[in-house]
């Protein structure tokens, strides 16, 4: 590598480490005891204090070291000084040392949107079902997702102590996809995973339109997506609104960099762009290999339900 790193690359590098240390708050809120539990739309879209002290600490720790950079952060906060524990400042020098991909060497500060979603599956969190929680962190320029990453704060919690818990992806496309192994699901069987606590018919229909030989019923976008890349999944299938924009950023990275593809229920791609609306209101299709079977398997009357924007 030849001069200074570029912007994207020390902003990834800088998103690693941050990811990490937001996985260990989520930790270590668990081991409080006291998840500071708030319903924002219902009983079914929860906040906790790890919500919070995370996202206060993913934003403000990236603000501090590019304060040009624009961050989209899904909780509403009051706007009040970020307690300097929370404040992380390290990065990934793996990263640094990679070549960043040439169409975005020149990228500036001021030109990347970020996209957090400072505890991803927060009703499962509520519920113990610890390996659907991930921590996402998307950077898109001009509305694409161009680098993703996914802290897994107890990736490997069953293992019990002894094992190193959590552990950190993270993926750029044309550069490709760090911390983990990929692998497809074997020969052509259709497991498709989608959500398990914001189901209804037309989701249900439109999982069964697919034909599956399996259903997986997950909590968490990031975790539907690391099912995909890991061969536990072919198809991450919700056909409704929900999904927010800092949902789908990071993991659709990850995604890109290995092939994949995440669009809505239509086929057409979702858009990043600071002022973009952040509901996703077509769906999620989500595919590491054959994403035009699964497109053209959705029910028309899903189609007609769920506008493209
Ligand atoms: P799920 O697959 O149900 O875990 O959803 C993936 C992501 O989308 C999570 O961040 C959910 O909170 C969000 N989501 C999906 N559907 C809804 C909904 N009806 N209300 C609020 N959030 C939702
Ligand atoms: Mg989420
Ligand atoms: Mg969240």
């Amino acid at each position: 590598m030849s001069g200074s790193p570029a912007v994207v690359m020390r902003l990834v590098a800088s998103a690693h480490t941050v990811a990490e240390k937001a996985g260990a708050i989520v930790r270590k809120v668990l081991h409080s005891g006291d998840l500071g539990i708030v319903e924002k739309t219902g009983a079914n879209d929860l906040q906790t204090l790890a919500d919070r002290l995370a996202q206060q600490s993913i934003c403000a720790s990236l603000s501090r070291r590019f304060p040009k950079i624009t961050i989209i952060g899904e909780e509403e906060l009051p706007a009040e000084e970020v307690r300097e524990d929370l404040i992380e400042s390290g990065h990934s020098e793996e990263i640094l040392q990679k070549t960043c991909p040439a169409e975005y060497r020149e990228l500036k500060e001021e030109e990347l949107v970020v996209w957090v979603d400072p505890l991803d599956g927060t009703k499962e969190y509520t519920e113990g079902l610890l390996d659907n929680v991930t921590v996402l962190i998307g950077i898109a320029y001009a509305g694409k997702a161009i680098a993703g990453v996914i802290n897994q704060p107890f990736y490997n919690y069953q293992l019990g102590a002894g094992s190193a818990l959590g552990r950190t992806m993270w993926g750029m496309p044309g550069l490709g996809a760090f911390g983990f192994q990929l692998q497809e699901v074997p020969g052509d069987k259709r497991i498709v995973t989608t959500t398990r606590s914001h189901s209804n018919k037309v989701v249900t229909d439109c999982v069964d339109a697919m034909e599956p030989h399996e259903v997986i019923r997950v909590g968490g976008a990031g975790n539907k997506i690391i099912q995909l890349v890991e061969g536990r999944a072919s198809a991450y299938v919700f056909a409704s609104p929900g999904c927010k924009k800092w949902d789908t950023c990071a993991p659709e990275a990850i995604l890109h960099a290995v092939g994949g593809k995440l669009t809505d229920m239509h086929g057409n791609a979702y858009r990043y762009h600071a002022n973009v609306k952040h509901m996703n209101s077509a769906g999620v299709l989500a595919t590491l290999r054959n994403h035009e079977y699964y497109a053209s398997r959705v029910p028309q009357s899903v189609l007609q339900a769920l506008k493209s924007d």
